[in-house]
């Protein structure tokens, strides 16, 4: 019988996690039920996370119609108020429309200088959030339970490419 490897923890280990980092670096963990469950959470919340949908927003240039150059006028300015373009005179105007993407990137996404060794992750870590949607925004998860040969996988990918797999006796796995 394997001890769980959580400092602290004299559990019988009956679970595997095996965690791969997108910076290279494996780890593996002989962890009791309870442990698997935090191990998986910190995992999770150490990494990354998917940056939300871009925001686009729009922004009009008025242009000179003849020469093109860039005039300070608003685009709503009705024609008969129109300036001369002071750099030829004409009162034809075009409207250059740009799309600007704003892209809101999480604070999570600057990764992290260090190699994470093992367990080193686990010092950043902030607690509070609800196991139930730990995977939120951070990946997918397989779950595999096969009664027959006892066998109990989790699967957990996660959008910056960490992969984690769980591994137990079926029988081992209940909350
Ligand atoms: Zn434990
Ligand atoms: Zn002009």
């Amino acid at each position: 019988m394997t001890t769980c490897e959580w400092v602290g923890c004299a559990d019988v280990a009956t679970h595997s996690v095996d965690i791969s980092f997108p910076e290279g670096v494996h780890e593996t963990w002989q962890v009791c039920r309870a442990h698997d469950r935090i191990l998986k959470l910190q995992v999770v919340r150490g990494r990354p996370k998917a940056p939300p949908p871009a925001d686009t927003s729009t922004s009009i240039e008025v242009c000179c119609g003849e020469c093109q150059q860039t005039l300070n006028e608003s685009s709503s300015l009705p024609d008969d108020q129109r300036q001369p373009c002071p750099n030829c005179w004409s009162l034809t105007r075009t409207n250059k429309i740009t799309f600007v993407e704003m892209l809101m990137v999480h604070e999570s996404l600057h990764h992290r200088s260090k190699q994470p060794g093992k367990g080193d992750w686990m010092r950043d870590f902030r607690t509070g959030d609800d196991y139930s949607q730990y995977l939120e925004g951070w990946g997918e998860r397989v779950l595999e339970m096969d009664r027959e040969q006892n066998i109990y996988r989790e699967v957990i990918k996660l959008y910056d490419d960490t992969r984690l797999a769980s591994r137990a006796q079926l029988t081992d796995h209940h909350d």
